[in-house]
């Protein structure tokens, strides 16, 4: 793991480079749905999405403590880190699961920045939460599988050359435990677009670029099936936690700005010939989103350093996940009050970013869920679905 002082740097660099990419540049392209594709070119050759590939195939060879650093900036800085967050986990579950081939295939070439790896395909419209119900199925047809079903709240496929894809390769009620019988590939989103697989964008509250697929006898070779055939939750669970680690430190990020710029106004704006800053009314409220963002970064600490170890972190990552998005929407709420009327103007961003951190109490997990895993896995309560 790097010193505090590299990771200073890396904090320092990211700081720079997003500084290229101002506030209106992330405004014009929320106004007209469009893809930041330059920044996130940037941000992959300068090796700062890529932290997390090993240096054998061309990435800096560091942890998820250095992905956090790099994330949280991106998101202090007023930019919108949910078109490219997903390159750096999803990578984790090729190369955990990948065979030599496929590591070599792909890794080198994603560090490079000659292929992108943004998009996984799991939620589907029936099944929702409940993956292990989903529905899209997979099956064997000699040298491929068929795919057949559809998804839901894809994102970032339309930018994304290739997709990790969760499916059912057995029937549920065939396999011992509901977890068994499905299987994650590595589809080739060009390859597939217009043989069997249409993508159609969904126009949602954020930039978020999300989609909705549809499987029609999609043909994906058999060498793209990623680790073993009916073991694919294993797969997407294991990038899970990096996911929620990376998800939460992206909050504080968030939770950072917002008491940035509330305290910022709060010391400027002037009514009744005093700072409204100077009003507890208004400086209370922004002290204790503080507190709560500093207490949601020790935790994200925590997590980082536990999956950075080997540890078993579900837990960690998951209240990581929990306390850092409710502490993010908290202090976008504050800052919204503090800034009055101002807040709506789209001028101010604030409302941009306000919208965008509200998804992460929904996804990748909703809080309910979290809170039913603390519940039952650390607590030992009943399940209770
Ligand atoms: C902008 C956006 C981007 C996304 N990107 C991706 C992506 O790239 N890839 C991907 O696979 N998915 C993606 N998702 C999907 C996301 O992971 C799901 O929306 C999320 O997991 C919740 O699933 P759902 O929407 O089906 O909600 P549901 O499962 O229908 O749940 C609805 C509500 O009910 C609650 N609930 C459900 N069951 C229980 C229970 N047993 N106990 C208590 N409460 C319960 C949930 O907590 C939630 O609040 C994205 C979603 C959005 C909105």
């Amino acid at each position: 793991m790097a010193q505090t002082s590299e990771i200073q740097e890396i904090r320092q660099a990211v700081r720079q480079l997003c500084a290229k990419y101002p506030e209106d540049y992330w405004l014009g392209l929320d106004r007209r749905g469009g893809y930041p594709t330059d920044f996130v070119q940037e941000l992959t050759t300068s090796g700062f999405l890529t932290v997390l590939i090993p240096e054998e195939y061309g990435g800096a060879g560091l942890g998820v403590v250095e992905a956090c650093a790099v994330m949280e900036e991106v998101c202090r800085s007023g930019a919108h880190a949910g078109a490219c967050h997903a390159q750096m986990y999803v990578m984790g579950s090729v190369l955990r699961h990948g065979n030599a081939e496929q590591k070599k295939a792909y890794l080198p070439k994603i560090a490079a920045g000659e292929l992108r790896l943004q998009s996984f395909g799991v939620t589907e419209p029936t099944t929702g939460t409940d993956t292990t119900s989903l529905k899209t199925t997979a099956t064997r047809d000699g040298d491929y599988y068929r795919v057949n079903g559809q998804k839901v709240w894809i994102s970032r496929i339309e930018h994304s050359d290739l997709m990790v894809l969760l499916a059912r390769t057995s029937p549920k009620d065939q396999v011992t435990k509901k977890t068994d019988g499905l299987s994650a590939f590595i589809v080739d989103v060009r390859a597939a677009q217009g043989n069997g697989l249409e993508i159609r964008p969904i126009e949602s509250m954020i930039n978020h670029h999300s989609c909705e697929l549809f499987f029609d006898d999609c043909l994906i070779p058999a060498g793209n099936l990623l680790g073993e055939e009916g073991k694919g939750f294993r797969v997407i669970l294991d990038g899970m936690n990096a996911e929620r680690i990376l998800i939460a430190a992206e909050c504080v990020g968030d939770g950072r700005y917002f008491i940035d710029k509330a305290s910022t106004y709060a010391c400027e704006r002037t009514v009744f010939d005093r700072p409204i800053g100077q009003n507890q009314g208004i400086q209370f409220p922004i002290a204790r989103c503080y507190a709560e963002v500093e207490a949601a970064s020790l935790m994200v600490d925590k997590a980082a350093r536990m999956f950075d170890a080997g540890e078993a972190c579900g837990a960690e990552a998951n209240m990581a996940k929990m306390l850092a998005s409710e502490a993010s929407w908290h202090a976008g709420d504050v800052c919204m009050q503090t800034h009055g009327g101002f807040a709506f103007a789209k001028e101010y961003h604030i409302e941009r970013k306000f919208r965008e951190t509200r998804l992460y109490q929904i996804a990748p997990i909703s809080t309910n869920l979290i809170l039913s895993y603390i519940g039952e896995h650390v607590l030992k309560m009943p399940r209770s679905f």
